[in-house]
């Protein structure tokens, strides 16, 4: 992750912001360059992990912040199959779905292109406005398979 695209997605978070008459702060940003940092599936306990023990930052504003995150398109939410959500940071990627291996918890991403053709027909034929979409499939990757066959 380059620190340009950090400072992209930092700027394109404060326009949302201000556009909602929410108030940008020192602690958002801080909080968005860490989530930008993570090139993993995390949850919010990878998160409060990160910023525990260097600034005065309170568990409901890194909820808030993530909520506002997801609303302005930057960060997803992502369903592993998990009791707990998990996230991924979405600015400036291709969008693409999931297969989860509920085995060891791996995810394998695919580009969702084809299936983004299908679920737009689909809502133009239902006069559906979609404003997002989440795929996972769950199963097993090739090692797991391998190991539940012995
Ligand atoms: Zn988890
Ligand atoms: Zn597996
Ligand atoms: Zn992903």
């Amino acid at each position: 992750m380059t620190v340009k695209k950090t400072s992209d997605a930092i700027e394109t978070f404060r326009r949302y912001l201000k556009l909602h008459n929410h108030n940008i702060t020192e602690t958002r940003d801080r909080i968005v360059k860490e989530i930008f940092m993570m090139n993993y599936h995390f949850e919010v306990a990878d998160l409060w992990k990160r910023l525990h023990g260097e600034t005065q930052i309170s568990s409901s504003t890194v909820y808030r912040t993530l909520d506002l995150l997801v609303e302005a398109g930057l960060v997803k939410m992502v369903d592993l199959g998990e009791a707990h959500a998990h996230y991924e940071h979405i600015f400036g990627r291709r969008d693409h779905d999931h297969l989860v291996c509920t085995d060891c918890g791996k995810v394998i991403e695919f580009p969702a292109t084809a299936i983004n053709d299908e679920i737009e027909k689909t809502a133009a034929e239902k006069e559906f406005t979609i404003s997002s979409h989440s795929i996972q499939i769950y199963g097993s990757c090739r090692n797991c398979a391998a190991k539940n066959k012995k």
